[in-house]
């Protein structure tokens, strides 16, 4: 691996500590398994054998069985029947979509979630796999992570592990599962979807910015939890209106609740033209 991917697992980790520690209270169960780190996680997703994790491909598939044998490791149940698997339909796959229960949780929800689809192979050119190492197998490391610090410790909630299929062609993974969660009544509050935190940002380093950053109190709060400017309002961001442009959308869009992405994606470092493109197929 190269230095910028080593870059990779500190800022997912620095994005893990933050949250983890204010999702949950201070009690610890430290004799539970742990899972790989972020880096290995993000080297094993991100790795030439699953051929760039196109949805209904034998590549997708082995990257689903990873993260389910992650949640089994922490004690994750399956949300629907026994099966983490949240069929799609033939074309756009299945979701992975798990739950952590605490003994103080109430009935009440809220959903991490990472887009785990990326862009398949291409046919020209000598390197032909979209391995997505930042897109997105470093949201899936800070979801897994972050389930991982919470399995360990008490929380007063139940939490939705979801890792997305077909984001890159159009959002479909969440759209699907968004439109279950609504259909069977589970009483979601809120989303926090991580897309491309692999990298850093050059004008603010160790943070991260949160798209729709005005549509909820959602970042206001947890910077005040946290005592610190830690989810910033993106200028760049928030005039190109990439709070469209991730899962997070799907869930306000069908729920009409707080549902944003946190991303570190450098836009300064992209010429306007080109810069939808990019933050949605790199
Ligand atoms: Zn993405």
């Amino acid at each position: 691996m190269t230095k910028k991917s080593l870059q990779l697992s500190a800022l997912v980790i620095t994005v893990i500590t933050c949250f983890s520690s204010h999702f949950a209270n201070a009690q610890s169960n430290s004799t539970k398994p742990t899972i790989p780190s972020a880096f290995e996680i993000i080297q094993a997703i991100a790795h030439d054998s699953l051929q760039g994790r196109k949805p209904s491909t034998v590549g997708y598939d082995k990257a689903a069985r990873y993260v389910e044998q992650q949640l089994l490791t922490i004690g994750a149940k399956p949300l629907f029947g026994n099966s983490f698997v949240d069929s799609v339909s033939a074309y756009y796959g299945y979701n992975i979509v798990g739950v952590l229960e605490s003994p103080q949780s109430t009935n009440e929800y809220i959903l991490i979630g990472a887009h785990l689809d990326h862009l398949g192979v291409k046919s020209y050119g000598t390197d032909t796999i979209y391995n997505g190492a930042n897109d997105n197998a470093s949201g899936v490391a800070a979801v897994l992570k972050i389930a991982e610090a919470l399995s360990k410790q008490q929380f007063s909630k139940k939490i939705i592990i979801a890792l997305f299929t077909s984001e890159e062609t159009g959002l479909d993974g969440s759209n699907a599962l968004a439109k279950k969660i609504k259909a069977q009544q589970i009483p979601l509050k809120y989303v926090i979807n991580f897309d491309m935190i692999g990298t850093t940002m050059t004008s603010a380093p160790n943070k991260v910015f949160v798209t729709g950053f005005d549509k909820s109190n959602l970042a206001i709060t947890a910077n005040s939890l946290l005592k610190e400017e830690f989810l910033l309002k993106d200028a760049q961001a928030e005039e190109m209106d990439l709070f469209r442009y991730s899962d997070n959308f799907s869930f306000y869009r069908v729920l009409n609740i707080p549902a944003h992405t946190m991303s570190t994606f450098n836009l300064t470092s992209i010429r306007p033209k080109q810069q939808l493109l990019i933050f949605h197929y790199q």
